[in-house]
């Protein structure tokens, strides 16, 4: 029986302490409103005219999260229709390129590797923004952006540890007539809580984001722009050439999360990155050699991981085994454990330790997941 399975899983995944870059936990409050009567609606349109009947209170719903929206990111348009990040991004895209070139950090370089893939469906050529250990390296970005002129730049990554230089990129952007793509989604909740580059939206056309890596919401995608003739562009789009239902109850969990986010966003946001930093001292300390991170992730470093014959993966099955989930890719993500109340990470660099140096340091997992309470709602 598929609700057995599903019971199961639900406690096997709470045995773990919780650390993927991309993932959180839900309030029960965002959970409520998923399984609500809207998970089975129908709602076609906006504003208005709706073309199903038995929508009174659905429209109430997008009313607030359009107000809400706009409060929490300061942004004059939100299209929260995109059933994820990687639909708000080819959206976006589509709408706002005017030649075949666009400009991205390629994903050898941790960029998204969607911006790879979707050359051939979209019909475009990626330029790879040069990097420089680890971050952009702006003068042969802006040399190459100078002779290629992209007509889209997309800035924002899948590994995200530091803000960029904005200001540069918006003036260079306009100095060569482009459009600037802010790839929000790992770092949506950051930016709602105004601790990680808090001036993407207003040194970017559209700022787009998966609404569940670090946001509260349910997995989904979000659009941001201030530009009104961008936004009629991309909502007309959006409608049967990328999708069509756009999952009601979605949109009420999406709505209940943006109001959490606009009473706890700062605070969480401000833990996150604390744990992020205090786990990263902690590691270093204990021999491994983690880059600077002003995010929730941080990047494992793979010469750490050969010393010990691991690589990404290996370490991510042999961590799996100790009770710390972390993706295959050398990620750690503290937004998960910080929205669990857990902030204990002199113990969470102990069993990095411990598994990086096949020890056994007696540390029970099951402690420490016995102390985790949804918090921020
Ligand atoms: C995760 C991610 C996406 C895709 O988001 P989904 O919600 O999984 O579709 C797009 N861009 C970046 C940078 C990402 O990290």
């Amino acid at each position: 029986m598929i609700l057995d399975l599903i019971k199961k899983n639900d406690e096997y995944r709470a045995s773990f302490i919780p650390m993927q870059a991309s993932e959180n936990i839900l309030s029960p409050n965002v959970r409520t409103a998923l399984s609500s009567d809207l998970a089975s609606r129908y709602s076609l349109d906006f504003n208005g005219d709706d073309g199903y009947a038995g929508n009174k209170y659905f429209h109430e719903i997008l009313d607030n999260i359009y107000k809400n929206v706009s409060d929490l990111f300061s942004a004059k348009f939100c299209d929260p229709r995109p059933l994820s990040g990687h639909i708000a991004a080819s959206v976006s895209l589509y709408s706002l390129m005017e030649n075949r070139k666009v400009m991205a950090v390629h994903e050898d370089n941790g960029g998204y590797p969607g911006y790879v893939a979707l050359q051939n469906l979209l019909n475009y050529n990626l330029i790879s923004i040069p990097v420089k250990s680890g971050s952009i390296d702006y003068d042969a970005m802006e040399k190459i952006a100078r002779s290629e002129r992209p007509s889209v730049i997309i800035l924002g990554q899948s590994e995200f540890t530091m803000p960029y230089d904005i200001k540069r990129v918006y003036d260079l952007s306009r100095e060569i007539d482009s459009r600037i793509i802010y790839d929000a989604s790992h770092v949506l909740g950051l930016i709602a809580g105004r601790r990680f580059q808090p001036d993407a939206l207003r040194y970017s056309d559209v700022l787009l984001g998966s609404t569940h890596k670090t946001f509260f919401g349910p997995q989904g995608g979000i659009i941001l722009t201030n530009n009104d003739e961008i936004y009629k562009k991309i909502e007309k789009n959006i409608m049967f050439k990328f999708m069509d239902n756009y999952n009601l109850s979605r949109f009420a969990a999406l709505g209940v999360a943006v109001e959490e986010m606009l009473r706890y966003g700062v605070e969480y946001a401000s833990k996150v990155i604390e744990n992020s930093k205090k786990l990263r001292e902690y590691m270093n300390e204990r021999s491994f050699n983690i880059p600077e991170t002003e995010s929730h992730q941080l990047l494992l470093n793979i010469n750490d991981l050969k010393a010990k014959d691991y690589d990404f993966k290996s370490f991510s099955y042999s961590m799996e085994r100790a009770g710390i989930l972390i993706d295959r890719v050398g990620r750690i993500g503290l937004q998960e454990i910080t929205r669990l109340g857990y902030d204990d990470m002199y113990k969470i660099s102990e069993i990095f330790y411990s598994v990086y140096n096949k020890i056994n340091m007696g540390i029970s997992i099951k402690d420490i997941v016995r102390q985790f309470k949804i918090m921020y709602w």
